[in-house]
């Protein structure tokens, strides 16, 4: 089965893309690369990040890297966590802070202005060049209190278009079909099956 090196420390991530690609690549992490570098994200989008990861970690190996970046952006508040969803509550948030903040910010804003996305941009990289840039979004609401105990990040706030419940709710397998990262994937899975 061939390999791919998904340029992360993020396991939550590792596993939506490995249950994605399941039986068609072998998904590894950093988790399996000795000495891999530290990435800074010194990026302002999510496509400069993702670029950053992919090229600098596939100088370190000869196969396939593909790197993910993504976020939350919440037009009440212009945009914002956006490409800083990981460190909004500040350099060691959590998810539990920087939801705490999110509602915080939010307080106030009437149900119907609680709208945003979550947005993934991936980038496949080998040996330090970009092979090709991903995009997928999901639209939804924010609420006013965390529900449910699965995913990561912002999933307990976070209730996507045409669903009553939250990411945290609806578990791995409904998340996993329309989540930004799994409409990413669909564009992956196609390049990967042209490239051969
Ligand atoms: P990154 O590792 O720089 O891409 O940061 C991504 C951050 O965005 C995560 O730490 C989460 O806070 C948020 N995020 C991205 N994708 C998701 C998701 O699928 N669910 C919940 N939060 C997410």
């Amino acid at each position: 089965m061939r390999q791919l090196l998904v340029a992360t420390r993020n396991v939550h991530k590792t596993e939506e893309i490995s249950s994605i690609l399941e039986g068609f690549f072998r998904v590894l992490d950093l988790s399996a690369v000795a000495d891999a570098p530290e990435v800074e994200e010194t990026g302002t989008t999510f496509v400069e990040n993702a670029r950053l990861k992919a090229v600098e970690i596939s100088r370190t190996t000869s196969g396939l890297v593909l790197a993910d970046d993504s976020g939350l952006e919440v037009d009440a508040l212009g945009g914002e966590p956006g490409v800083y969803s990981a460190r909004y509550a500040g350099p060691a948030a959590e998810d539990a802070s920087n939801n705490r903040k999110l509602l915080a910010e939010l307080a106030g804003i009437p149900k119907q202005e609680r709208t945003g996305r979550f947005r993934c941009v991936m980038v496949i990289a080998r040996e330090g060049e970009v092979l090709e840039e991903f995009e997928g979004c999901v639209d939804g609401m924010i609420l006013e209190e965390g529900k449910g105990a699965g995913g990561f990040g912002y999933d307990p706030l976070f209730v996507p278009e045409g669903h009553t419940q939250s990411f945290a709710e609806l578990g791995s397998c409904i998340k996993n079909s329309l989540s930004h990262r799994a409409r990413a994937m669909e564009k992956v899975v196609a390049w990967l099956r042209l490239a051969g």
